[in-house]
């Protein structure tokens, strides 16, 4: 990580993710340029930009569309899902011709996509902008303007600019539905009596229909009727608020404002909401799916491959003589070969199997689409690749054991457990670091009797 120093202490921070370095200065010159006290810290990768975000915090990110480790607009969209980066401008750079990529860049969350041959239009952008954000009153917000009458639309827009919002004005509700896909949206702002083929009440239904981060999307509508009746309409049809026409600029920001906080705020919601799902299904220690994830999805998985009438395995991995190691180097060495052990596990493993930390050393993995022979040729990869994983020289192994559901038994998730569970246990008795196969009909013979 690069610092670029500048001698002020201002609370206006850019970083720059960008691997270029004539970019890098290319972009420090712009912000020098600015004449303005603002501190910036370069980053050349995507995993930079994250661990950076993660201890400090900035108003505004430039970000290249290419990465050494990363897209760019894949890196955008995680930054929008973090709390640091979620409502900051995003600034994107683009250095080739393709529109395609200035789209996926909007689409994934970015406030404006440059051109490199429009550093004039990115200076006059970053002026506009840091002449707001160093108010204490600014609100980064993005905010799509339908209005279909000229001289309001100029004034407003100018308003709503002057307070430092990015505003997309567009004419008529044909365009803006299109047009409300193609980026991040913090308000829609729209006068309700359009004169094109679609009303401004088509409109609201439409974006009632969209799913996904558009739900939350507040809708401020602006009419000139002033009837109760009309505006319960308005209210119930799904608008969050209603300010009638002409509107008086003060109040027009101030409920802006208000929306484009609120926006916000139920941003963040969901970014906790995401994580505690994420705590809830997975191991602290180990970052597998945890006990609570493996009961609850592991049944449905098994009842799949019966539908499906696909073979699945089950494998129950316990580590040997894992005492020891603690015993001998500590609980927190213990910790660390868990850790690694649980790396190599996962990296073993497909995107449709499930790999999850059972207990204190066992693990359970389940392997969709894996039949008898294939199940004892993983599970030997996997004791070998147990076997290697070394931890200050530290070593360990791992016993395995192995069931399988074949299409036409009708073993379910408990006998299946059972099994694999009664054939690790056989692999301690017959000198771990080994695996063992309990055939899974037997089993089902036996619950049945
Ligand atoms: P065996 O070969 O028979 O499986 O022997 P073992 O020592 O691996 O099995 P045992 O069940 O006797 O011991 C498991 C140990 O795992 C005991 C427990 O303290 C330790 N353990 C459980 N959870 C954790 C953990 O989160 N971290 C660490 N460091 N140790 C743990
Ligand atoms: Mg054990
Ligand atoms: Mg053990």
């Amino acid at each position: 990580m690069q610092a670029f120093s500048t001698e002020y202490h201002s609370h206006l921070r850019a970083l720059i993710i960008e691997p270029s370095l004539h970019y890098q200065g290319v972009f420090s010159e712009v912000l020098v340029a600015l004449n303005f006290e603002i501190e910036i810290e370069i980053v050349c990768s995507g995993k930079d930009a994250l661990q950076c975000l993660k201890s400090e915090a900035f108003n505004l990110i430039f970000l290249a569309m290419d990465l050494p480790d990363t897209d760019g607009s894949l890196l955008c969209a995680k930054l929008r899902a973090l709390p640091q980066s979620m409502n900051i401008p995003i600034v994107m750079l683009n250095s080739n011709e393709s529109e395609m990529s200035s789209q996926k860049a909007l689409v994934s969350g970015a406030t404006e996509v440059f051109h490199t041959s429009e550093l004039k239009e990115l200076t006059t952008y970053l002026d506009h902008f840091i002449t707001y954000a160093n108010t204490e009153e600014f609100v980064y917000g993005r905010i799509l303007y339908i209005e279909e009458q000229h001289s309001d639309a100029i004034a407003t827009e100018r308003l709503l600019e002057n307070e430092g919002y990015v505003v997309n004005h567009i004419t008529n509700a044909e365009d803006a539905l299109n047009v409300l896909l193609t980026a991040h949206y913090d308000l829609i702002l729209i006068n309700i009596m359009l004169q094109g083929k679609k009303t401004g009440y088509t409109f609201i239904r439409e974006v009632q229909k969209l799913t996904g981060r558009y739900i939350d999307i507040p809708i401020l509508a602006i009419s000139p009727i002033d009837d109760i009746q009309r505006k319960l309409e308005l209210l119930n049809s799904g608008v969050s608020d209603y300010i009638k026409k002409p509107v008086l600029d003060k109040e027009l920001l101030a409920r802006v404002r208000n929306f484009v906080n609120m926006r916000h705020l139920l941003d963040q919601v969901e970014h906790q909401r995401t994580e505690m799902r994420e705590l809830a299904m997975h191991d602290q220690l180990t970052k597998l799916y945890n006990r609570y994830f493996l009961m609850d999805i592991g049944p449905k998985k098994i009842r799949e491959a019966q539908r499906h009438d696909v073979p699945i395995s089950f494998f129950m991995i316990d580590l040997d003589y894992f005492k020891e190691i603690n015993d001998t180097h500590g609980h927190a060495m213990g910790d660390q070969v868990l850790k690694k052990v649980a790396i190599t596990l996962d990296e073993l493993c497909r995107g449709e199997d499930l790999c999850a930390r059972f207990g204190g050393e066992e693990f359970v993995m389940i392997l969709s689409h894996c039949d008898h022979e294939a199940a004892i040729s993983k599970a030997e990869l996997i004791r070998l690749a147990v076997s290697k994983v070394k931890v200050n020289d530290i070593g360990i192994t791992a016993s395995i054991g192995v069931a399988t559901k074949e299409p036409n038994d009708d073993a379910d998730f408990d006998s299946l457990f059972s099994a694999a569970d009664k054939a690790v246990y056989k692999a301690k008795g017959t000198g771990r670091n080994r695996i063992e196969v309990e055939e899974i009909k037997k089993i089902s013979l036996l619950n049945k009797a």
